[in-house]
């Protein structure tokens, strides 16, 4: 009979994962560029595919460009316990972002069958297709078609080129009719595990090794725009404007100043344009498009309620029409509180220091939040930066990570019920 040993991921074999991964990018963009649909995307889809493969698993991409790679367990009726996260990038992102995840759960997966931890459920590994928001303002596609939540609505979202999203998939090789085969029935599932970098500053300068997220932040996106009177800037007096620009601004600052009234509360405005844009022409058009965000589902609607008033009073004060529009946004997503303790449980008995946190980004975690119970692990980031090239996460505190998600995953395969 052989001895069961405890697993032991290797910091060389991930550091090498993380490494390889790195170099499939696009070359022309700063930091580390691998889009949802590009020729990188997919080259590092099909490197997870291999690397699923070699260590074991019986993996394929499925009908929306998942990658998805399963060892079967003793017991077949037994629902699968998910772990993985995403290898597309934004623009100019950095090397650990959703990669951290999937090297984590193939590193969990070496090191599962090494000490031949066999499970009674299955295991599957994830690279989730499309996590980060494409041109179409759409993000998590991959979780999204799994749970059933991409609906034909999704696919006939345009970006600024009039391209139909259904056709951008089908133009890289994914065939939108087949998206309810991506489908999963949620019976069959037992939890979903993300490892995942924090993305933000909190656990450096708290000295966690381990976050546990209790909840991922909600988020209302929207698009504001504001219908003035274009005059002569230096002939046409203060008082008698209509000026569309300087409604824009105060609605700037409106979101500004309510994200601010609470410690959780994120608010950001990521884009603006004046029309006609001329130095001396009082602005005619202006259109904001931006967002809020908090864990907390009572303080976003109030968010939205304050912003939609000072909107609205910035246009009525300046003879300004406005028209406000709320785009898809994500309801805050609550982890599955079993799962957590069990996290905790596990991640106190390795002996890492750990505190529970929320998250100020969107996961997948957050849309198979709704399907399964479903935890998420963070590790650190340098000086919370990231979505940029200087995003970085030490060896040690990956390995951690990698170390606290294996121990998981083998005590929710044991725990009766999460
Ligand atoms: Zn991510």
């Amino acid at each position: 009979m052989k001895t069961v040993r405890d697993p032991v991921p290797l910091q060389e074999r991930v550091d090498d994962d993380l490494d390889e991964l790195s170099k499939i990018v696009d070359d022309s963009q700063p930091g580390w560029t691998r889009t949802a649909l590009s020729e990188q995307d997919t080259a590092g889809r099909h490197w997870a595919l291999r690397r699923m493969r070699d260590a074991g698993l019986e993996a394929h991409i499925d009908a929306v460009g998942n990658v998805i790679g399963r060892w079967a367990g003793r017991d077949p009726a037994a629902g699968a316990i998910i772990t993985g996260s995403h290898t597309d990038t934004v623009p100019g992102g950095g090397r650990f972002d959703g990669n951290v995840g999937l090297v984590g759960a193939l590193e969990a997966v070496r090191a599962l069958r090494e000490a031949d931890r066999r499970l009674d459920h299955d295991l599957v590994v994830i690279d989730f297709f499309g996590e980060e928001p494409n041109d179409f303002g759409l993000s998590c596609v991959g979780s999204r078609a799994i749970t059933g939540d991409l609906t034909g609505e999704h696919l006939a979202l345009t970006d600024d080129t009039g391209t139909r999203y259904a056709d951008a998939l089908a133009a890289a090789g994914i065939d939108p009719a087949g998206l309810d085969k991506a489908r999963w029935d949620p019976s069959r599932v037992r939890a979903f595990l993300e490892l995942h970098i924090e993305q933000g500053p909190v656990m450096e300068q708290q000295g966690t090794q381990i976050g546990l997220v209790s909840t991922i932040t909600g988020t209302a996106r929207f698009r504001a725009l504001f219908h003035g009177r274009r005059d002569h800037s230096g002939t046409m007096p203060m008082h008698l404007r209509q000026d569309a620009g300087c409604a824009a601004a105060g609605t700037v600052l409106a979101v500004e100043r309510i994200a601010g009234e609470q410690e959780h509360g994120r608010g950001t405005i990521g884009s603006v344009t004046f029309t006609p844009d001329a130095v001396n022409v009082v602005t005619e058009r202006a259109e904001i498009f931006g967002e809020l965000r908090s864990p907390e589902r009572d303080w976003l609607q109030y968010a939205r309620t304050a912003l939609l008033e000072a909107a609205g009073t910035e246009a009525a004060t300046r003879g300004v029409t406005l028209d406000f529009e709320w785009l898809p946004g994500k309801a805050p997503a609550a982890m599955s509180p079993t799962l957590l303790d069990i996290c905790a449980d596990v991640v106190g008995g390795l002996g890492y220091r750990h505190s529970r946190m929320y998250s100020g980004a969107e996961h997948d975690a957050a849309v198979m939040a709704a399907f399964c119970p479903t935890a998420m692990l963070f590790v650190p980031s340098h000086a919370g930066r990231s979505h940029c090239p200087e995003e970085w996460t030490d060896s040690a505190d990956v390995l951690a990570g990698v170390h606290a998600l294996t121990e998981t995953i083998t005590r929710v395969d044991t725990t009766p019920a999460c």
